[in-house]
């Protein structure tokens, strides 16, 4: 065990089904106006949208709209919504959505400023560590989240994901601040989820407690939260996709993204993170939780004799007999069961995009640096 180690989670957590009712009294905390950042209104959360616009104004909060974020989102988007914030005068940000509303929302509350002036090379350069502790800028906004899928752990993470879409990457930025204030995790707005995303979303959640389950940054607290985060998504993601209304599965799936989160904003991820956002840094039309789906089966292969042991250990937590193999196939299992394995046939990749995935700088740059290997990883999962 070790004896000494650190476990940092500053997000007041409201966490139950029913629970976005809570918003009318936490939102009023932070301030008389709002941005509410989203998918397009009249869009498939368009209900969430009418009844969290219900509870901002029966707490007699000014709500200012930004609803045009899109999968994957783009640093124009982050420009438009502080634009709008600046232009509004708000007092805090609030993002109701899946991990890309989030992300964004977070963004914009972070580099927010008066006069809607985003300086991102200071970003880029100083907010890349997900362990370094960055100073508080001047003019930062709270941010509340309020999560609708269960996967990607943003409503409990100090990073934010966006696509810059003319340089073709995916860049993740870190920052104290990136933690939400509060998060509200409501199962019942996640009952909507299409059957594709619930897949997608929930094996990111099991790649970010196995991911920082392999690293050297566990802890007591967080092993135990890796290991219950990747059983509730083994037993329940299937279950979830068969019965997309079922409030209990839904439940056990946002209690393990939630875990799963808190893992991963305490241990990191591992290589299949950078390896999906260079595909869907070219791609962005995949899914980030497909991304990971493609370069899974390669990777298990590559890790299970890197890190034998961390592989018995959740395998045997599983019941599958502290053998590596088995739970290499037990994860493969998972993904033909939620489809995720045709994940690579669904990307459709064209010649030119594998050529470019494949000549990417960043490859070169993981660890162990040029490695033929990480290449060939790629490679597998690609072609
Ligand atoms: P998403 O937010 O892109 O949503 C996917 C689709 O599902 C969208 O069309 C959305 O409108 C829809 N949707 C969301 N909730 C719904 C609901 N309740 N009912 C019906 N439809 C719903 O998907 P995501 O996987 O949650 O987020 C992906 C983004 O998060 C990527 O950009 C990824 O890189 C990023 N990410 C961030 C972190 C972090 O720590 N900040 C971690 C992992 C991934």
């Amino acid at each position: 065990m070790n004896k000494s180690f650190n476990f940092f989670t500053p997000t007041q957590l409201l966490f139950g089904p029913g629970r976005l009712e809570d918003l009318k009294d936490i939102a009023p905390k932070y301030g008389s106006k709002c941005l509410l950042v989203s998918r397009p209104l009249q869009g498939s959360l368009k209900s969430t949208y009418k009844r969290v616009e219900k509870l901002l104004n029966s707490a007699n909060i000014e709500v200012a709209f930004f609803d045009e974020i899109i999968p994957n989102p783009t640093i124009e988007g982050i420009e438009k919504g502080v634009k709008i914030a600046s232009k509004n005068k708000v007092d805090f940000v609030l993002g109701v959505g899946g991990g890309s509303v989030l992300d964004s929302a977070k963004l914009i509350a972070l580099l927010y400023h008066p006069e809607g002036i985003i300086t991102w090379e200071k970003a880029f350069n100083s907010y890349n560590h997900p362990f370094n502790y960055v100073a508080s800028k001047k003019h930062t906004l709270p941010f509340i989240a309020v999560s609708t899928t269960s996967g990607t752990g943003s409503q409990c993470t100090q990073a934010a994901v966006i696509s810059d879409n003319k340089k073709k990457e995916k860049i993740t930025l870190f920052h104290l601040d990136l933690f939400p204030k509060v998060a509200i995790v409501d199962p019942e707005l996640m009952t909507s989820v299409p059957a594709g995303v619930t897949a997608a979303t929930g094996f990111d959640a099991f790649t970010h407690a196995f991911e920082s389950y392999l690293g050297g940054r566990t802890s007591p607290l967080t092993r135990q939260m890796s290991l219950e985060a990747i059983e509730l998504v083994v037993e329940n993601l299937p279950k979830a996709i068969q019965k997309p209304k079922n409030i209990e599965y839904r439940t056990q799936l946002a209690w393990a993204d939630t875990l799963a989160g808190m893992c991963l904003s305490n241990g990191g991820a591992d290589l299949p993170h950078p390896l999906g956002e260079i595909i869907g840094g070219i791609c962005p039309r995949i899914a980030h939780g497909e991304t990971l789906a493609m370069v899974y089966p390669s990777f298990l292969k590559y890790k299970k004799n890197i890190a034998p042991d961390k592989f018995k250990e959740v395998a045997s937590f599983l019941g599958l007999k502290k053998d590596p193999d088995k739970l290499s196939l037990k994860i493969e299992e998972l993904l033909k069961i939620t489809e995720l394995s045709y994940a690579r046939e669904r990307a459709e990749l064209t010649k030119e995009e594998k050529n470019e995935i494949l000549t990417h700088p960043l490859l070169s740059k993981l660890e162990p640096k040029n490695s033929n290997e990480i290449i060939a990883i790629m490679e597998e999962s690609i072609i």
